[in-house]
């Protein structure tokens, strides 16, 4: 049984799934991290790469049990746990690669808890909405900047609704967050708090919303609205935030 609050749409079509995991081109020895394996299909495909060891966290755990029963591999881990709060350090593992065919309706709230645990993943690989994709790459939201500061994101491939069951109502991507290695800034909440308060009201000229002092710090024009900078100029404005604080 399917279950519309956990965004239940399997991806099927053996082609398609062995084509994401050789673009997670998985290499012997690594940890790999399944997000909502659901009924295993892309899991299965997984199991015949050379990695180490998989973990699955998957919310259901009707799931959970049905993936018990038909998976029989020493390397596999069972996790019942909701993606969007899961601590990654309670693996004690490093280098995680993360990857999965995201529920859409937390698909946001799950990279952002990717990027929390961002030391322990060098790499992540995930379907999501189309749109979501786009915006994260080509707008600027809190999230995408958040996403941007750490990793690179690029943009894999499209998949037609027609190769998941039941379909979606839109058309579905598959990105690669690629980590920078930018050790910078540490404290991520303190980042995430600035900036979801930088991006309240965001077509509001910057002079209006923080301190001239800042922006002059920064070398940003007081004019500006925070849909028109750049990553740098984030940077910038935080590390002068910090400073000036
Ligand atoms: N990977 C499978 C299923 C993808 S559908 C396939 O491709 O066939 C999304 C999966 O994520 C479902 O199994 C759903 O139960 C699970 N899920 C939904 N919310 C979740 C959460 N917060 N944490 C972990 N898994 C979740």
């Amino acid at each position: 049984m399917l279950k519309r609050r956990f965004a239940q749409h399997l991806l099927i079509g053996s082609g398609i799934l062995q084509k994401l995991v050789e673009l997670a081109k998985i290499q012997p020895g690594e940890i790999v991290v399944e997000i909502g394996p659901g009924t295993g299909n892309l899991t299965k495909k997984l199991l015949n790469t050379p990695l180490k060891k998989l973990y699955l966290i998957e919310i259901d755990s009707e799931m959970i049990e049905h993936l018990k029963k038909i998976i029989k591999d020493e390397r596999v881990v069972f996790i019942n746990a909701d993606a969007t709060k899961f601590d990654f350090s309670f693996l004690k593992e490093k280098n995680l690669k993360l990857i999965g065919n995201l529920p859409y309706n937390v698909a946001s709230l799950i990279i952002e808890n990717t990027v929390m645990h961002k030391d322990l993943i060098p790499y992540a690989f995930y379907m999501v909405q189309r749109e979501v994709a786009e915006r994260l790459i080509s707008e600027n939201s809190w999230l995408s900047i958040f996403v941007k500061t750490f990793y690179e994101i690029e943009y894999l491939m499209s998949i037609p609704a027609r190769f998941f069951i039941p379909p979606p109502k839109v058309i579905s991507a598959f990105i690669k967050l690629k980590n920078k290695n930018f050790k910078e800034i540490s404290d991520l909440k303190d980042y995430k708090n600035f900036l979801t308060k930088l991006f309240f009201q965001k077509r509001k000229m910057l002079k209006h919303k923080i301190d001239k002092a800042f922006l002059k710090e920064a070398n940003i024009p007081e004019e500006k609205r925070v849909e028109e900078l750049e990553l740098k100029d984030f940077l910038s404005l935080y590390f002068s935030f910090r400073r000036l604080k």
